[in-house]
């Protein structure tokens, strides 16, 4: 298995600069993805990593071998050794499952026996044992997917991309295939590289995180670091649901207009002037009106969930969004309640960061 870096990868089209000075690196044996909105040039570096997009300057480097320096592929797309997972499952229509799981080892010129063996090791680890005769038409769109990832597999690549992999799966599937991909990685030890635009898939899949945004790479770490500590308001944004004030640094103390100065925030806050303060919706904490912490509020919505509770509470003149465990009971709408935010789960940002 190979680790992978790219180092100041740059591409452009024309006028339109789709990937900036990008580096990072991943890990062997690890899932990688690169998580971003539409555009932010995701696809572009996973295409440059393939070698189906030639990339404008920089370099990369796959196992041993530079792939690409200097503005020119030194490996050619088929010689570098890779399997390609994309949204559409490009998968023959009139031939066997077992037939387009060999379709690539028989491109390859690989003896009968190898190619029996393969397709037979790459059904079984996608959990598709039984299906080697039947045709697409006959196949679930999940099981499709998984079709599409031991036709990946089967010649052992160095390295496995995956671009959308779960886009067109509905949401029920698209759970069950990410814990399938992560088994899938964990068995084979494969190094691979993800894109996706979601965040909970990039969370629940990735050992690390590379966030994207108009053409560069803004931050790079796993999950739970990406999540907990994201260095810009945007990364806070992207990684999920926020909460957001306007507050103003007076006097080294925060402060919120309808609400009072932050307290417990932790540390120093860099910077001047108007500021934005960042919460999770379930980083809130509610407690009956009469709690002595917290910013006083009231219900005006709630939505019941199952598992927890959706609230919007109108507070010091700020909507507040809420998810709270709905085993505690439930506030009425209407009920006054404070507001409380877990210690240390509060991002400051400048304004516009
Ligand atoms: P999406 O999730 O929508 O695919 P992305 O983050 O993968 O988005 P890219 O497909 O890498 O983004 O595109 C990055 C930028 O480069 C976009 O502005 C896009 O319009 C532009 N771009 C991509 N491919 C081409 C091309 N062949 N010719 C011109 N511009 C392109």
């Amino acid at each position: 298995m190979s680790r992978v870096e790219v180092i100041e990868l740059a591409k452009t089209y024309g006028s339109v600069r789709a990937v900036h000075d990008v580096s990072f690196v991943v890990p062997e044996g690890e899932i990688t993805t690169m998580l971003g909105p539409s555009g932010c040039g995701k696809t572009t570096t996973l295409r440059c990593i393939a070698g189906l997009e030639t990339a404008t300057s920089g370099r990369i480097v796959i196992g041993s071998r530079t792939v690409f320096e200097d503005g020119r592929d030194r490996v050619p797309v088929e010689a570098r050794n890779l399997g390609m997972v994309f949204q559409s499952y490009a998968i023959w229509p009139h031939m066997t499952i077992a037939r387009n799981v060999a379709y690539g080892l028989k491109m390859r010129r690989r003896s009968r026996d190898e190619i029996d063996r393969r397709v037979r090791a790459a059904l079984a680890l996608v959990r598709l044992s039984d299906y080697g005769e039947r045709f697409p038409g006959q196949l679930s769109g999940g099981q499709m997917q998984r079709v599409v990832l031991a036709r990946a597999l089967a010649y052992d690549p160095e390295l496995l991309l995956l671009d959308e992999p779960l886009a067109n799966l509905d949401a029920h599937l698209r759970e069950e295939m990410r814990q399938e991909l992560k088994r899938i990685q964990r068995e084979t030890g494969m190094t691979m590289i993800a894109v996706t635009h979601d965040q909970s898939e990039a969370l629940a899949l990735s050992d690390q995180i590379m966030v994207m945004s108009h053409g560069h790479a803004v931050q790079r770490g796993r999950p739970e670091e990406v999540f907990r500590n994201p260095r810009t308001a945007e990364v806070a944004r992207f990684l999920g649901a926020t909460n957001r004030l306007a507050v103003r640094r007076v006097d080294g103390r925060l402060l919120i207009d309808g609400l009072g100065s932050l307290s417990d925030h932790p540390g120093t806050v860099d910077g001047v002037g108007a500021m934005q303060l960042l919460f999770r919706p379930s980083d809130v904490v509610l407690r009956p009106a009469g709690a002595t912490e917290g910013w006083p509020g009231e219900v005006v919505f709630t939505q019941y969930l199952g598992r927890e509770v959706q609230y919007l509470i109108r507070c010091g003149g700020h909507d507040i969004t809420a998810y709270v465990p709905s085993h505690g009971g439930v506030f009425a709408e209407g009920a006054p309640v404070m507001v409380q935010v877990a210690p240390g789960a509060y991002f400051v940002f400048p304004e516009g960061a």
